[in-house]
């Protein structure tokens, strides 16, 4: 092998993980965090209010808008969107130098994201977990505490924006129905692990 391709095998993959708001991507995530050896969790920033159950700097860092701003005119995001009005964004640095150290970095962004990262790292895996029907999608939004009602409407309505989008963009190679969590995540590995050891 050269020394440039030995190089390449040592890197990490970038592991992107989209669908819409309630699908259950995060506990998808989580699990991915404890079975893939390896893996973390890209922390993004955002300038959506920290929910209470949220500490500043795990899943997300909860900045200002001008901060935001001022982070992306510095070309320091691999890749960042709105949604529902709030901005969110991967720190270009950190991804980078994860995967260069050989570890796997998750990410879990919403489809505008996902399809500047397909443009900037073809090589990430990019995965779009869709909801079993509609109806499950409500329930799962109307069961979180975190949200006001307000808040869970708007999130259901750009659902079917979000998956048309994801079919059309042609930004995600796979598409998994999560209808139970242990099978989903059982096929997320397996594609991953395909992925990643190249066959
Ligand atoms: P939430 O407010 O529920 O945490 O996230 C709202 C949406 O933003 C979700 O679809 C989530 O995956 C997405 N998201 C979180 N972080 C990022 C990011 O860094 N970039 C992009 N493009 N989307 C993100």
């Amino acid at each position: 092998m050269s020394p440039d391709a030995t190089a390449a095998s040592r890197r990490g993959k970038l592991i992107v993980i989209s669908g819409p708001s309630g699908t259950g991507k995060t506990s998808i995530c989580n699990a991915l965090l404890e079975r893939l050896p390896n893996a973390e969790w890209s922390v993004s920033a955002t300038t959506r209010p920290r929910r209470g159950n949220e500490t500043n700097g795990a899943a997300y860092s909860f900045i200002s808008r001008e901060e935001f701003g001022r982070r992306r005119e510095g070309g320091e995001f691999l890749e960042w969107a709105e949604y529902l009005g709030e901005l969110y964004g991967t720190p270009l640095a950190a991804v980078t130098d994860a995967v260069q150290a050989g570890h796997h970095v998750i990410m879990e962004i919403e489809v505008q994201g996902g399809k500047q990262v397909a443009d900037r790292m073809p090589e990430s895996i990019r995965i779009f977990v869709l909801p079993p029907d509609m109806e499950s999608l409500q329930a799962r939004l109307a069961g979180r505490k975190t949200e006001s009602a307000e808040h869970q409407a708007r999130r259901l309505a750009a659902a079917d924006g979000e998956i048309a989008f994801a079919r059309d963009c042609g930004a995600y190679h796979f598409f998994v129905t999560n209808d139970g969590l242990q099978e989903t995540v059982a096929e997320v590995m397996e594609i991953i692990e395909r992925e990643i050891n190249g066959a």
